[in-house]
């Protein structure tokens, strides 16, 4: 993933978790806003049933003192109908209005005049006083201005009073100050921001609390709906709550939030329902949870700096991660230089558009470790790493892949230039030998011209498969792609694949071609050539998989499958009585290095009951392949009787000095030297080599042998054997069968 993905998401990540935390700091601080609200409303319920109760226990003890002084007057003044008996009464009140500290008392007589213990007469006929008491019933009335002595708001209370017989004859009154109740509701709550009304059910205030910002409103319900048009609907709610006789409470509108609690007020007498009404502003909430959301508001500073720390300390070592994590995938520990990795993504971000991907090895290297140790081994690629780096130019990229394999892309306007610029780089390469001290080494370099952008991986791949054209050579240590038969090597590696399936199906089938002796050119023998028949019928030769299975070591197992096909065959020959030629058959040099051989060999014989001079083997000399150990091998067949035919001599690697050493049975001269035959330098040297063969003790096969002049060159030199298709060509089994009837 891209370094910039990667961080974005882990930002993302941080980030919803900050908002996460954030989120639950706010809820939790809006439940708690909500628990202090009901933790209010029921103060509030408490505060209201306090002043409640303290109001109810006010005016009930007025009535009660009222009640006993109305007893004790129908007692004491059975008539009340004289002036004097009138005087006497206002006289008995005088006392009790000083004691319980009414404004006024009085007497009121049924005609509707109030006689009144400060010396007022008053006429409040058709009063609401007046006409309650004359029809027997007690009242006390809501705030009502004072029309005599001092101005100011007065509830009255009245109480008929009644004669022997039980008629109304007068009634007494008791004037109390709207402000002693008042003082009952000016009793400080809510630390100064609460205060209280008393209403009546249309919502006209009979007393308010001083507190009140709407002091001294005539009805609390207009002047909260001057407040503001959102109380409209909190007002008829409290208006139909109101009627029901319900506790409860509301939110209200007036600069700023409001509770309001309402409750009704259980007091005898009163003809509209009184209510006492609580209110606090919502800044009690505000100051009561000042602390608490105070600590909340520290706490999400916390938390905020809390994560900031951690996404600094997440970033730093992130990045310190990240650095170390790049230098493990990215950094080469040999040469400290760019890795595979980092060249490809370098090549990948900067999107280069066409150059030269160059594979190269440093040949033999192996000797360097082995010869001037590991140490010295990584101070060269080190040292071929820097070389490498001193001359990349800008957008040019290299690698150490592993061992001594690099990689380079490299920009030049032409082949011309990119191989000077190759020469260049190896020439310095070589310098490296002297510069430390270690054997002399020397690159080879493959080449890719990479045109339309293309897969850099495939590039490389491409570079590496040219570069193995030019392996071990000095002269040109370079090689471009194209130069490579591409589809050989698909058609090779299918041929190696199917090599098991074709021995289990037996689709190498042996041919014969026939040996002739050279003197009356009858058939004494025969080579053993494979051929491979492919499932579709179609033939192929041998000299396009032999090469191939040589390279893998699949021949050793083909050379043992015709030897035992070979050895089976002359077994049936020999159970159906026919006569048998000896029939060579050839082992790879490749085949040699394996140790059994001769026991293996000697195994498959043993179990066909043929002699060995039936089967002679065939190898070839080699300049590759150490002579000493063909000599050992050599010596062991024979020590078994297995005939040995040293093969393709004159083939160019073959040479006369080596017939002194080892001891073949026969030389099979290549149709190379028999081609000599008509170039009289040619003729002498074949003349020669059969010579100093004959007197060695060898026989001579001459093989590829196609014209009558080459027969008769041939029959004169006392060659004893010739093969070639003068005579025949290699044959199938049948016809071979046919052949030697
Ligand atoms: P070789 O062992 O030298 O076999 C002789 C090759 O020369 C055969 O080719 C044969 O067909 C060819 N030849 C014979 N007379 C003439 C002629 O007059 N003119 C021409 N132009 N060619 C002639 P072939 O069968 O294609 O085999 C090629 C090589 O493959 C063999 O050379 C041998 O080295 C190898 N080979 C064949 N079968 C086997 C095998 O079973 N094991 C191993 N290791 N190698 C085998
Ligand atoms: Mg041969
Ligand atoms: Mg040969």
């Amino acid at each position: 993933m891209k370094r910039q993905t990667l961080m974005l998401r882990r930002m993302a990540v941080l980030l919803i978790a900050f908002v996460t935390t954030l989120a639950v700091i706010l809820i939790h601080r809006h439940i708690m806003v909500m628990k202090f609200e009901q933790q209010l409303i029921h103060s509030m319920d408490d505060v209201s049933a306090q002043n409640k109760s303290v109001i109810e226990a006010e005016v009930e003890e007025m009535q009660e003192i009222l009640a006993g002084i109305v007893a004790e007057a129908e007692e004491k003044y059975p008539e009340m109908n004289s002036d004097d008996e009138l005087k006497e009464v206002v006289a008995f009140l005088k006392p009790f209005a000083e004691i319980y500290r009414f404004k006024r008392m009085g007497v009121i007589t049924l005609d509707g005049v109030a006689h009144c213990t400060d010396g007022h007469f008053e006429d409040i006929q058709g009063h609401e006083v007046s006409l309650l008491g004359n029809a027997g019933i007690a009242n006390i009335t809501g705030s009502i201005q004072d029309t005599i002595g001092e101005k100011e708001s007065i509830n009255v209370l009245s109480m008929p009073v009644h004669n022997k017989n039980g008629e109304v004859m007068g009634i007494l009154f008791a004037t109390a100050r709207t402000s002693d109740f008042r003082k009952l509701i000016n009793v400080e709550s809510f630390e100064g921001l609460g205060y209280s009304y008393i209403i009546q059910k249309d919502g006209t205030v009979v007393t308010d609390s001083e507190q009140s910002p709407m002091y001294g409103t005539t009805n609390l319900f207009e002047s909260m709906l001057k407040h503001s048009e959102k109380n409209v609907e909190v007002v008829e709610e409290v208006q139909k709550a109101i009627n029901d006789m319900c506790t409860g409470h509301v939110f209200a509108e007036a600069d700023g939030k409001r509770y309001l609690h309402y409750a009704p007020l259980d007091i005898d007498d009163v003809q509209q329902t009184w209510y006492l009404c609580t209110i606090v502003t919502s800044q009690i909430l505000d100051e009561r949870m000042d602390d608490v959301l105070d600590l909340y508001d520290k706490l999400l500073i916390l938390a905020g700096l809390i994560i900031m720390c951690t996404v600094l300390y997440y970033i730093g070592t992130c990045g310190k991660d990240e650095k170390t994590l790049r230098t493990l995938a990215y950094v080469d520990p040999i040469t400290q230089g760019d890795n595979y990795a980092c060249f490809l993504e370098k090549f990948k971000s900067q999107k280069e558009e066409n150059g030269f991907f160059v594979s190269f090895d440093i040949n033999e290297f192996k000797l360097v470790n082995s010869i001037c140790g590991i140490n010295k081994g990584n101070e060269t690629l080190k040292e071929v790493w820097n070389v490498i780096a001193s001359h990349l130019t800008e957008r040019e990229l290299a690698a150490h892949i592993n061992g001594d394999h690099y990689v380079l892309f490299l920009k030049a306007e032409s082949r011309t230039v990119l191989i000077e610029r190759i020469s260049k780089i190896s020439d310095d390469i070589k310098k490296i030998s002297s510069k430390i001290s270690i054997i002399s080494i020397w690159p080879y370099f493959g080449v890719y011209e990479s045109k339309n952008q293309e897969d850099p991986e495939t590039c490389y791949g491409y570079a590496n498969q040219a570069k193995h054209l030019v392996r071990g050579k000095r002269k040109t240590n370079y090689a471009f792609y194209e130069s490579i038969n591409y589809d050989k090597v698909v058609e090779e590696k299918q041929l190696v694949d199917l090599f098991d399936e074709a021995i289990e199906k037996r689709e190498f089938e042996v041919w014969y071609q026939p040996k002739y002796k050279s003197d009356d050119e009858t058939v004494v023998g025969a080579e053993a050539l494979v051929r491979w028949r492919k499932e579709d019928g179609t033939l192929r030769q041998p000299l396009s998989f032999i090469p191939l299975f040589e390279k893998n070591g699949l021949i050793a197992n083909l050379d043992e499958y015709v030897f035992r096909m070979v050895c089976i065959q002359q077994k049936k020959w020999m159970e159906e009585e026919k006569h048998i030629f000896p029939i060579s058959v050839n082992i790879s040099r490749a085949s040699l290095y394996y140790d059994d051989i001769v026991q293996r060999y000697q195994a498959i014989l043993e179990d066909s009951g043929l002699k060995p001079e039936m089967v002679p083997l065939e190898i070839t000399e080699s300049a590759t392949v150490d002579n000493s150990q063909i000599k050992r091998l050599v010596e062991r067949f024979h020590s078994v009787g297995f005939p040995i035919h040293l093969d393709d001599f004159g083939n160019g690697y073959s040479a006369l000095s080596t017939l002194n050493m080892m001891r073949f049975d026969t030389l099979k001269l290549d149709k190379g030297l028999v081609d000599f035959i008509g170039d009289s330098n040619g003729e002498k040297l074949l003349g020669y080599t059969i010579k100093l063969a004959k007197s060695l003790g060898m026989r001579i096969t001459a093989e590829g042998v196609e014209y009558k002049n080459q027969v008769d060159f041939l029959q004169n030199l006392q060659c004893d054997e010739i093969q070639g298709y003068y005579f025949s060509k290699p044959l199938p089994l049948q016809e071979f069968e046919q052949l030697i009837k």
